[in-house]
């Protein structure tokens, strides 16, 4: 089938010539678009090139080499109709990737540009017409619509036949370009029209030729009738042209493929900026090559499939059609389509994490990996759809971002409240484990947690912040006075705990055997209560003292601190009130008091146990020892000083600070005794209540009775001996 092109040198490799050995079929005899561009694309490397390809589309009558021409400038496999069977060989329109044997063999020569897009158009039959002319309306279209450089493709003996089918498809190809961009008359779409003019002869040089159709153009643009706002536009506003003939192939077969190889060169690589016009107007295309980069339409090669898809729409359903909707429109499917693979890089990184938010705890490494996840997705998006229409481009990038953005700060507030309870807890766990390692200083150590604490969080929050995208300077208010809550609270249990060892102390040197309450107890005296005042009120001044070394080191507040000496003295007097209670009991006092009467009654002045004689005076030293005793029990009732005066509790204790009432009030009602504790109450310092002085009383003197009658019986029996 093909006579030329095909061959193992083509430099885009093997893969796809199996399969589009002939290109694609862009448009097939039924009108249908093609649906396999994009696997063609691919094949060939086009589809990620962006805007580094070329698109050109050959037009003429049938039958008149096109094929030919096309396969040999650029090394394609169009069908060419055989010699001998004339028929039509191009149905509908063929799309094929240029490629040249001699770029790999001599890099160094000129040769022809990368990626160039070749559609090979169906030609009319200027026999028939009608249905050929619907389809060569619809075909000139959608190559304007998409290609830089239309060839046309025309015989010599044709160039001057005014009438002829060829002057018939170039009135076509103005009438749908007018049509095309009347809608956007602000950017000019440039196309190139390059006619080949075929089997000449030489007899009419190129320049005659040339003016031939110049003039011939220029007159079917003036018979045109434009568009409103176009009426004064000229042909140059949208088209440059050029020209070239080529050798008769079958006359001159040696001079026709020197002739398509120096041809083929105008399509090189190099994409000039400054275009170079002749005189007469026409671009010198053997200076700067063909590709202007104003004739591109700026269509990225991963959206052309899908833009030339749509265009072939719109012009087969006959609606109207303009670029710059099609851009628009093909940007926002495109963008999308992006979105979505960005999305999905996205989620391969976030979704993980996402699974474990249940988990509730902070975790690791998720700030880079949201800045990664992040940055992955939009540089991707920006790399592929920043080269669409970028008013939809922005939007899309700004939808994108949101989105993203709108997953990533769900992890972020998961992080940051996990960040916080642990923070909380590592604090309250940190400070607990220092105290009872015993001797730490409480407030710096509250000091030195709370601020490894606080810069753990910082970090933490800061690396998931997305350099500033996200604030955290709310939660770490929240951190800062939770654990200030926290650690006045655990100050609190602090200094509660350290009353009870305050008490415990006090309660022990108050018990103590040495010179506690108890041994005091042994000298019942008038100074008795004086000198258990005084064992009171040093112990708690220097407990005091020592509390107050340590809260100090707790970093207490002087409300604190007052409300705590406050409590401790209270505590202190009712402790001794429960001493002395002790102390005091019936049986206590009864053995106390008999050892009083005991020392006089029944031993001698030198502690001698009395043997009681006949004659000797029971009765009397009996009635002694018995009023000595006696005497000493009023000492016992009140807690007074040596001038009988209440000691001075009221002030020793001091005025309740504020914020301690309630709590003794509360303790009050529950415990009666606490009223014991109370300076003014008339309870405090009554020890024994004349009821039980009464009490008291009489159980002595029974017993004493008791100690008389024995002294008596002994003295009976010794006698009776
Ligand atoms: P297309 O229909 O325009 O694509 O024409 P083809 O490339 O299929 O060629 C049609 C016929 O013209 C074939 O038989 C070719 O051998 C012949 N042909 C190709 N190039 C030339 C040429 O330069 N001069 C002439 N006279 N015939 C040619
Ligand atoms: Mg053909």
């Amino acid at each position: 089938m093909a006579t030329n092109g095909v061959n193992g040198s083509a430099t885009n490799g093997d893969d796809y010539e199996g399969e589009f050995g002939h290109g694609i079929q862009v448009i097939d005899e039924n009108k249908e678009f093609t649906s396999t561009m994009p696997e063609y694309l691919t094949s060939t490397n086009v589809l990620q090139a962006g805007f580094s390809y070329h698109l050109i589309s050959v037009f003429g009558s049938q039958s008149t080499g096109k094929s030919t021409l096309l396969n040999h400038l650029f090394n394609t496999a169009f069908p060419v109709m055989s010699e001998s069977r004339r028929q039509q060989t191009t149905k509908g329109i063929w799309m094929s990737l240029a490629t040249d044997p001699n770029a790999s063999s001599n890099p160094d020569e000129p040769h022809l540009g990368k990626n160039i897009l070749v559609m090979d158009v169906e030609g009319t039959d200027g026999r028939e017409r009608g249905e050929d002319q619907d389809f060569e309306r619809k075909s000139a279209l959608f190559a304007i619509a998409t290609s830089e450089v239309l060839i046309v493709n025309i015989w010599e003996h044709q160039v001057g036949l005014y009438q002829g089918a060829n002057m018939g498809l170039l009135k076509t190809v103005f009438e749908v370009n007018l049509q095309l961009f009347q809608k956007d008359k602000s950017t000019v779409h440039r196309s190139l029209l390059f006619f080949v003019i075929r089997d000449h002869i030489g007899h009419t040089p190129l320049e005659n030729l040339k003016n031939t159709l110049l003039a011939d153009l220029n007159n079917i643009w003036h018979g045109l009738s434009k568009p409103p706002g176009l009426e004064t536009s000229t042909i140059s506003d949208f088209f440059d042209f050029t020209f070239a003939t080529l050798p008769h192939k079958l006359l001159q077969p040696d001079q026709f493929k020197l002739e398509t190889q120096r041809l083929k060169l105008r399509f090189r690589e190099e994409s000039p900026t400054n275009a170079n016009y002749s005189a007469d107007g026409v671009l010198d295309t053997s200076k700067t090559g063909v590709f202007l980069p104003a004739y591109h339409r700026r269509i990225p090669a991963d959206g052309l499939p899908h833009y030339a898809g749509n265009i072939w729409r719109m012009i087969t359903e006959n609606k109207d059609l303009d670029l710059p909707t099609q851009q628009e429109l093909l940007a926002q499917y495109r963008c999308d389509e992006i979105s979505v693979v960005c999305v999905e890089l996205f989620d391969e990184v976030v979704t993980p994490f996402e699974a474990a938010l249940s988990q509730k705890i902070v975790q690791s490494d998720l700030g880079p990996a949201m800045k990664t996840a992040l940055d992955t997705s939009l540089i991707k998006f920006k790399e592929e759809a920043g080269r669409y229409h970028k008013v939809v481009y922005k939007r899309k990038l700004e939808d994108l971002e949101k989105k993203l953005q709108a997953r990533l700060k769900v992890l972020y507030v998961a992080q940051l409240t996990a960040a916080h309870k642990n923070a909380i807890a590592v604090f309250a766990d940190t400070i607990q484990k220092g105290i009872k390692r015993s001797g730490a200083d409480f407030a710096s150590l509250v000091t030195e947690t709370r601020a490894t604490v606080l810069a753990d969080f910082t970090t933490e929050a800061e690396s998931c912040s997305l350099e500033g995208a996200f604030s955290y300077t709310d939660e770490l208010h929240a951190v800062e006075k939770e654990l200030d809550e926290g650690a006045t609270r655990l100050r609190g249990e602090e200094m509660t705990r350290l009353l009870a060892r305050m008490e415990k102390s006090l309660r022990t040197k108050f018990t103590s055997e040495d010179d506690g309450v108890a041994y005091m107890f042994k000298t019942i005296s008038p100074s008795l209560y004086p000198r258990i005042w005084n064992l009171f009120t040093t112990g708690v001044t220097d407990q005091i003292s020592l509390f107050t070394q340590r809260s100090t080191a707790l970093n207490a507040t002087s409300e604190e601190n007052e409300q705590a000496v406050y409590k401790l003295k209270k505590r202190a007097w009712k402790v001794l009130r429960m001493i002395l209670d002790e102390e005091t009991k019936e049986q206590s006092l009864i053995t106390r008091l008999m050892g009083y009467f005991d020392k006089d009654f029944r031993y001698d002045d030198q502690g001698v146990p009395r043997v009681w004689k006949a004659g000797e005076d029971i009765e009397g030293t009996f009635a002694k020892s018995k009023e000595t005793v006696m005497k000493l029990i009023p000492n016992l009732a009140t807690f007074q000083l040596e001038d009988s005066t209440k000691p001075p509790l009221a002030t020793f204790i001091g005025d309740a600070p504020e914020g301690v009432e309630e709590e003794v009030g509360v303790a009050a009602e529950e415990d009666e005794e606490e009223d014991v504790a109370s300076p003014t109450s008339t309870k405090t310092f009554t020890i024994l209540t004349p009821g039980r002085i009464t009490s008291l009383t009489e159980s002595f003197n029974r017993q004493a009775d008791q100690a008389f009658v024995d002294a008596k019986r002994g003295t009976i029996s010794s006698v009776s001996q």
